[in-house]
């Protein structure tokens, strides 16, 4: 394990009870703010009969209804442009962002002096510390800068933190990697895919990324860095160490991957953190699989109350290798809520198949998986392509055998795979359909 820094060591491993304890005194402070400041939120308080002087101890949480994306979109509609959910005016604000709408209707929020200077700088810096970042360390980030939040955090408050900043926007894959050269930098970041994708531009160029200065990879947007396979493969190829990085435009970062890399942290003194049973909604306890549900316990400008984000994760409250008391998601994100199927008494998320696909190069990225009826006794079908007509029989698989590996590693079940022809499996435009559930 490299070497453990903390920046705020007393809250990062304060006793548990501790740390709810303090979780609660935050929580009541946001909540009264918020219905104070926004009437998005007295008006949703008002209807379920709740106050914030309701909320004595965490188990009251409950009682508090949830925030979800779609409340936010319709607020915005109605009041553009920033809905009536921010407790800043739009004087107040600095900067703004917005999601990317894969899912609907962008979502816009405004940040105010403080959220963006004090405490996104704040968050940030248990990410820093938690990497084992230091001043004497450079950042290049290759992110073409815009509305999306994505790198724009770590870019301003590392630089804030000391590090040298390196900006990586405007510039083709293959100048990203002359600059890598030329600036050497230390750290560099992306999503999982973009940063293999540079793996292999560099790779055309000759160029070999395991001998350059960079020692630690920071990857963000997909599963990819809680994905051993992944991992490896980013680590191999940079010669450096990968870890996690989560959060959402809407919520900020919120959860970073330590040195011991154990799975990934969520920064508990300024996050309450909560997991459900996506369906009814109960309360679930350690351990158990289910629906991350969030509270920003410190910004000012637009905290999230009870906010559903619609990813599935485990959670273990054991103390970390690193010290930390600070939770853990075990695997990172595992998928989202709801695209799940049942199979085998597990819960699958085709989101997690499609990683386990698209993470293998000798598969093309379609697939198809066949779920068998209950109880007929037959294993779990996933159908691939491979990704080119020269690849030999043997090549496919070996494969095919770590596929599986990976697939009962993550998901607890053994499927068949079959390999199918070139162009065998169905394409799809705009919303695909690749499970099948046989009846
Ligand atoms: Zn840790």
């Amino acid at each position: 394990m490299e070497k453990v820094m903390m920046w705020k060591p007393e809250l990062e491993t304060m006793p548990r009870e501790k740390l709810l304890e303090h979780q609660l005194q935050l929580f009541r402070k946001q909540m009264a703010y918020v219905y104070e400041r926004a009437p998005f939120y007295r008006r949703k308080f008002d209807e379920a009969g709740v106050r914030p002087e309701h909320i004595k101890t965490l188990e009251d949480v409950s009682k508090i209804p949830f925030t979800v994306k779609d409340e936010l979109r319709r607020s915005q509609e109605k009041s553009p442009p920033f809905g009536d959910f921010h407790c800043i005016s739009p004087e107040q604000g600095v900067r703004v962002f917005q999601t990317t709408g894969t899912t609907g209707i962008p979502v816009r929020s405004l940040l105010s002096k403080k959220d963006w200077l004090e405490v996104y700088y704040d968050q940030f810096m248990y990410f820093m510390y938690g990497y084992g970042i230091t001043k004497a360390d450079s950042i290049f980030i290759p992110f073409n800068y815009g509305l999306y939040l994505a790198w724009w955090g770590i870019h301003s408050s590392f630089e804030q933190g000391g590090v040298l900043v390196i900006p990586g926007g405007g510039q083709s894959s293959e100048d990203r990697i002359k600059n890598i050269l030329e600036w050497k930098p230390t750290v560099v970041c992306g999503t999982p895919t973009y940063i293999l994708f540079l793996g292999e531009t560099a790779k055309k160029m000759g160029v070999d990324l395991s001998k350059t200065t960079v020692r630690i990879v920071i990857t963000a947007g997909e599963p990819g860095a809680q994905v051993p396979s992944t991992k490896k493969l980013i680590e191999t190829t940079w010669g450096a160490k990968n870890y996690d990085d989560i959060g959402s435009t809407e919520i900020s970062n919120f959860g970073f991957e330590c040195v011991a890399q154990m799975g990934t942290h969520i920064i508990e003194s300024m996050f309450l953190v909560e997991v459900i049973d996506p369906v009814t909604g109960k309360t679930l306890g350690p351990s158990q699989e289910g629906e991350l549900v969030l509270t920003n316990l410190c910004c000012e400008s637009m905290p999230l109350i009870r906010w559903r984000m619609g990813d599935v994760v485990k959670v273990d409250i054991k103390k970390c290798d690193c010290g930390r008391t600070f939770l853990r998601l075990e695997g990172g994100i595992i998928g989202r809520a709801d695209d799940m199927f049942q199979f085998g008494g597990v819960n699958i998320f085709p989101s997690a198949i499609e990683n386990f696909v698209r993470e293998t190069k000798e598969f093309s990225n379609e697939y198809q998986v066949i779920a068998p009826k209950m109880g007929s006794g037959k294993h779990l079908r996933i159908r691939v392509e491979p990704s080119s007509p020269s690849l030999s029989k043997e090549e496919m698989d070996r494969a095919v055998k770590a596929f599986k590996e990976i697939f009962k590693f993550r998901i607890g079940v053994s499927p068949d795979v079959e390999v199918v022809k070139i162009g065998e499996l169905p394409r799809f435009e705009g919303k695909a359909k690749r499970v099948i559930r046989e009846t």
